[in-house]
């Protein structure tokens, strides 16, 4: 079944590649960068595939289940440019541009330590007899480093003037998950790389663990009147959760502060004092002091406003 798979994903991507990527490549003169191209061919792939299962499955729902009635088209239509900006490229790209970076500092710094190079295989043999468990840590492992980065964007005055771009969506729908300024894009796919190193996650299953998490991202924004029950609610990140934590106004005196910050897992909320459990609400979501505007080039300009203001001379003003 898994050779099955992969071999179909091999045969689609040749042919992406043979039909448009190759002889694109050859036609804007970057025939130096073929092997790069495809790589990246294979990025988009994957990235398509997972937007084509986020609408299947997720469309549906939000059929069924609508919270509120949609928002303006213009709201929608940013977000979902920003999901296929994402997932269609941008942020697999700018992994892979900082692997091998990464990976070089990282050798010599082993070396000047005197230190070997290991991963958490080594650390844990056993795994190696589970792949599956293997795969299970390392979503672990990322999905810790994603809260702690989550708490960063909304507790660092900086990070939240880029962050309150993801927050300023006040009709959140599965197309929301994406929604970054696209510098933080740039910071996050850095330090997810420079994790990947540390615990020597193979790139190629990472590409795979960023689709099967981005379709859980987008269920959590989803516009879904969606809990997992007493037990549920506990293990996996449901969008009665997540837009607890895009609440705006008074609900848990949000935005900065907010809670329910985990991305995947509520237990790391739950081990450090942030976690809402209250269920069959479900706030309004945006931020008070929006700026931000409806188009994705405003938006961009807006974050960058926003930061410039917090420098020294700049008027700073806080959410
Ligand atoms: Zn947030
Ligand atoms: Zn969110």
């Amino acid at each position: 079944m898994g050779d099955a798979l992969v071999d179909g994903f091999l045969w689609l991507q040749d042919r992406a590649w043979e039909l448009v990527v190759q002889p694109l490549v050859y036609a804007l003169g970057f025939a130096a960068y073929i092997e790069d191209a495809y790589t990246a061919t294979g990025i988009m792939l994957m990235g398509a595939i997972g937007v084509v299962a986020m609408v299947a499955l997720l469309a549906p729902l939000e059929r069924l289940r609508a919270v509120e009635a949609p928002g303006p088209w213009r709201a929608v239509a940013a977000d979902v440019a920003y999901t296929l900006i994402h997932r269609l490229g941008l942020f697999g790209l700018i992994a892979f541009a900082f692997t091998d970076p990464v990976e070089i500092a990282f050798t010599h710094l082993l070396m000047a330590f005197g230190l070997p190079r290991g991963s958490l295989l080594d650390a844990l043999p056993p795994l190696r007899d589970w792949p599956g468990l293997e795969l299970a840590v390392y979503v672990l492992v990322l999905d810790f480093v994603m809260y702690w980065v989550h708490r960063g964007q909304h507790g660092l005055t900086a990070w939240w003037a880029l962050h309150a771009l993801h927050h300023s969506q006040r009709h959140m729908t599965l197309w929301s998950n994406d929604r970054n300024h696209l510098l933080d894009d740039a910071l996050i796919a850095l330090i997810m790389v420079v994790v990947g190193t540390l615990v020597g996650l193979p790139p190629a299953a990472y590409a795979w663990v960023a689709v099967v998490l981005g379709l859980v991202e987008s269920l959590s924004h989803a516009n879904a009147r969606l809990d997992f029950g007493p037990v549920g609610e506990r293990l996996l990140v449901s969008p009665r959760y997540h837009r607890a934590h895009h609440a705006i106004g008074d609900y848990t005196n949000a935005e900065m502060r907010s809670c329910n910050f985990a991305v995947l897992f509520p237990v790391w909320d739950m081990l450090f004092g942030t976690a809402d459990f209250r269920r069959d609400v479900y706030p309004a979501t945006g931020i008070i002091d929006d700026d931000f505007g409806d188009g994705l080039l405003r938006q961009q300009v807006a974050g960058l406003r926003r930061l410039a203001r917090l420098l020294p001379g700049g008027t700073a003003r806080r959410a």
